[in-house]
């Protein structure tokens, strides 16, 4: 793997490769991006075409230097990431960072430390990486990757030389899509939902019943306004074991309110569940815009609130509860 498996980042790719080529790479680097659009990818190809001994401004894959970091032994190279059962960067985990990113390298000329997240550094953390970040050791790299830069320190972000990553064309990710092997119809669907990224298409194509699943919410959801209360606990039972194992529903109820809002103001290339269009079209001549607005908002408060383990069952019943409401005008 090289560069070439960066999908649809040409510009990042260019900026970075020049920079190798000048030997003018920087000590801090933000690289900013939705989820799922490769900034780790990126992070790594970058760092093993710095090391590469062969390739210019590029991996060759076969010395040294990129087996190494193939196999994620290169003593150069770390990734700082957010600890399993852990939500965030502790200070600990930049104290040792710091330490360790002052000794000399040891296969290469140089070091490249990746922060995944990083907006997920506590205050103290971010605090700390910031007296690092101002005077590196003349060897070394930080790569920062978040998903929105504004949630970092100011101070971090005018440090560092940012990067931001496009999201990927809607065609590239259906073509990659089709390669793998799925119909016409459902490539399109994901490409469409997957919304630039195409890490998010790819997970979606690791889920067995996504279809099945999504079918079953979408049909509820056609019909919420006429469903009664054990249909209402039924599904929230449903969605709630949904959620357990990393199935996508919140994406897809605020699709599904976001199509009809699109179609509702005549934006209809924008809609993502083409296959439902004729039910999302009767739903747009019924309900305001104004009502579609606050279900977006409760959808996306109360995936916030299952986010942060606030009484699940009971959230997504509520919610159920106020998206069957009459739409007040
Ligand atoms: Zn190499």
């Amino acid at each position: 793997m090289s560069f070439n498996s960066v999908i649809g980042q040409k510009e990042a790719v260019e900026i970075l490769q020049d920079e190798i080529k000048n030997e003018r790479i920087s000590h801090a680097y933000l690289f900013s991006a939705r989820e799922g659009s490769g900034k780790s990818k990126l992070a790594f190809e970058f760092a093993k075409a710095s090391f590469c001994e062969e390739a210019e401004a590029d991996s060759c894959g076969s010395c040294i230097n990129c087996r190494k970091m193939d196999h994620k032994n290169h003593p150069d190279y770390k990734v700082i990431s957010v600890l399993e059962g852990k939500s965030a960067i502790s200070i600990d985990q930049i104290r040792e960072l710091k330490k360790e990113i002052a000794y000399k390298p040891y296969d290469s000329d140089h070091k490249i430390y990746i922060i995944e997240a990083a907006e997920k550094m506590t205050k103290e953390a971010a605090n700390s990486l910031l007296k690092t970040l101002e005077e590196p050791p003349s060897f070394a790299t930080i790569i920062l990757l978040v998903e929105d830069s504004g949630k970092l320190l100011p101070t971090i972000v005018s440090r560092c030389q940012q990067i931001k990553l496009r999201n990927v064309d809607q065609k590239k990710i259906k073509n990659i899509l089709l390669d793998k092997g799925l119909s016409q119809e459902k490539a399109e669907i994901i490409s469409l939902t997957a919304a630039g990224s195409p890490g998010r298409a790819l997970e979606i194509i690791e889920i067995d019943d996504y279809f099945e699943q999504r079918q079953l919410i979408y049909d509820f959801l056609k019909n919420i306004k006429s469903k009664n209360t054990i249909e209402i606990f039924k599904i929230t039972e449903k969605i709630s074991s949904l959620l357990k194992a990393d199935f996508p529903c919140f994406d897809l109820l605020s699709d599904w309110y976001r199509d009809i809002m699109m179609i509702k103001q005549d934006y209809l290339e924008a809609v993502i569940n083409k296959d439902y269009f004729e039910e999302l079209k009767g739903l747009a001549a019924e309900l305001s815009l104004q009502g579609l607005i606050s279900d977006l908002e409760l959808i996306a408060q109360s995936e916030k609130y299952i986010e942060r383990n606030i009484r699940e069952e009971l959230s997504l019943e509520v919610l159920f509860f106020k998206l069957r409401q009459p739409d007040q005008e």
